[in-house]
């Protein structure tokens, strides 16, 4: 189960986080979005048409989940259907991160899905990491599509659009990005050079298995 923070924590998190984002090179323009829960039936969400390097506090716009309705006031991103589908879908989620980095979206525009288990660390921090089949941003049947494949998956490559993460917080789903993002940089370089194999199946799961024997 996610931990709920306050709707001022969260503000003030989805603002850094945002600002993080668009310095890291991982948004551009006024490109992505990004939410956090805040109750068991209400997500704060980034406006429509913002710039997430600049945002303040009080542009975040709070709605219901389960009605997608607003709460006060505000224009929120067009991609709520999503955002509202991840925290309806799975409750150990309470933090959704969706933007258009560079190298995801080469994979996104090309249509391959990304190889996470590359690295160790891919494999572990990444894991399975499904391609979502085209649909027009926004809408209903982009948020069904998500439905469908989520599963336990963490990080999501949306064909000819661009990538979403999610976690327990908000630090949780921006690093799990901008670990997708440098997977998918090795990947498209690590192939251009004749390279690009994953580890074994066996390798893999000894990592797993080591990482999970770390945590107890
Ligand atoms: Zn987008």
């Amino acid at each position: 189960m996610a931990l709920l923070i306050s709707e001022r924590i969260a503000r003030k998190q989805l603002v850094e986080f945002g600002r993080l984002l668009y310095e890291r090179r991982l948004t551009f323009g006024t490109a992505g979005n990004l939410s956090a829960r805040i109750g068991t039936n209400q997500m704060l969400i980034t406006p429509s048409g913002a710039c997430k390097g600049h945002l303040k506090e009080d542009d975040l716009v709070k709605m219901s989940i389960s009605e997608g309705k607003l709460i006060g006031e505000g224009r929120p991103s067009i991609e709520v259907p999503f955002h509202s589908a991840f925290y309806k879908h799975r409750k150990d989620i309470a933090a959704v991160i969706h933007t258009h980095p560079v190298h995801c979206t080469v994979l996104a525009v090309a249509g391959i899905p990304l190889r996470s288990a590359l690295t160790p660390e891919g494999a572990l921090v990444l894991g399975n990491v499904p391609l979502i089949p085209y649909e027009t941003p926004g809408t209903d049947r982009l948020a069904n599509r998500l439905i469908e494949s989520m599963g336990e998956a963490n990080a999501f490559i949306l064909e000819r659009h661009g990538a979403i993460t999610v976690g327990k917080d908000l630090a949780e789903a921006f690093h799990r990005i901008e670990t997708l993002e440098f997977a998918a940089a090795l990947q498209i370089k690590s192939v251009g050079i004749g390279g690009g194999k994953e580890l074994t199946r066996k390798q893999i799961s000894e990592v797993l298995s080591f990482a999970g024997r770390q945590k107890q």
